[in-house]
């Protein structure tokens, strides 16, 4: 009704469809705003869904925590499973060495892609969930055909898991996403997540006249938000 809020639960959501029609998923999660219309839209269709919080890239260890608490906050709310998954910060730096000073979706993004996926991978073959899939692809800011690719690679390592590569931005999803961050007074983080993104988005806003990012304070739906600042860890 105008003048109303509306409830999470009043979107007109598609009907999903699991690769081979399956009802139970592993959702890896990077963060709430992105994570919570992909959980909304998977409870929608009956589906049922484990999330997977395993981001070892986000610095420093209170923005992750705080994200982290973000998530698990909205999974309590919706009385969903959430798994808190190792925070191995020193395998993540391991891993992208030499890829420091890539660009956003350079190779640097494939490689943190491909190792949070493997591990969500691993859990999911010791946790009988022959589906996986990643909020990580709603954010506009991400090139879905690289996470997809990564998913399917990370999947592909075990013969009865898919990596399931819906769209989640299709559909209404990306407004929605907005909708729910101002409505659910999501914690509004201003770079991607790694020591390097945080770095490059202040390089880029400096360059720009543009304050530094503010960890820890905005978030949306407050008188500084900024909605356009959607960035998935
Ligand atoms: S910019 Fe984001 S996706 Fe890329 S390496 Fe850093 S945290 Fe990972």
């Amino acid at each position: 009704m105008a003048g109303q809020p509306l409830s999470i639960d009043s979107y007109h959501r598609p009907v999903l469809d699991t690769p081979g029609q399956v009802n139970r998923v592993l959702l890896h999660s990077c963060c709430a705003p992105c994570a919570g219309e992909v959980m909304l839209a998977i409870r929608a269709s009956g589906i049922e869904q484990t999330v997977y919080f395993y981001n070892p890239n986000i610095h420093p260890v209170e923005e992750y925590e705080l994200r982290k608490d973000e998530n698990k906050r909205f999974c309590d709310k919706l009385k969903l499973p959430f798994i808190d998954a190792d925070y191995d910060k020193d395998n993540w730096f391991d891993r992208v060495k030499g890829l420091e000073n890539e660009p956003e979706r350079g190779k640097r993004c494939t490689a943190c892609f491909d190792m949070r996926f493997e591990r969500t991978a691993l859990y999911a073959s010791e946790h009988d969930f022959p589906v996986i899939s990643s909020t990580l692809g709603i954010s506009r800011w991400k090139n879905m055909e690289q996470i997809n690719d990564s998913g399917v690679r990370a999947a592909s390592r075990y013969p009865d898991i898919t990596y399931w590569t819906f769209n989640w931005r299709k559909q209404g999803g990306s407004q929605r996403m907005i909708e729910l961050a101002k409505q659910e007074a999501f914690y509004q983080q201003e770079y991607c997540g790694c020591v390097y993104s945080l770095r490059d988005t202040n390089r880029h806003r400096l360059a720009n006249g543009r304050p530094r990012v503010k960890r820890l304070v905005n978030f949306y739906g407050g008188c500084s938000a900024d909605a356009e600042i959607i960035a998935s860890s």
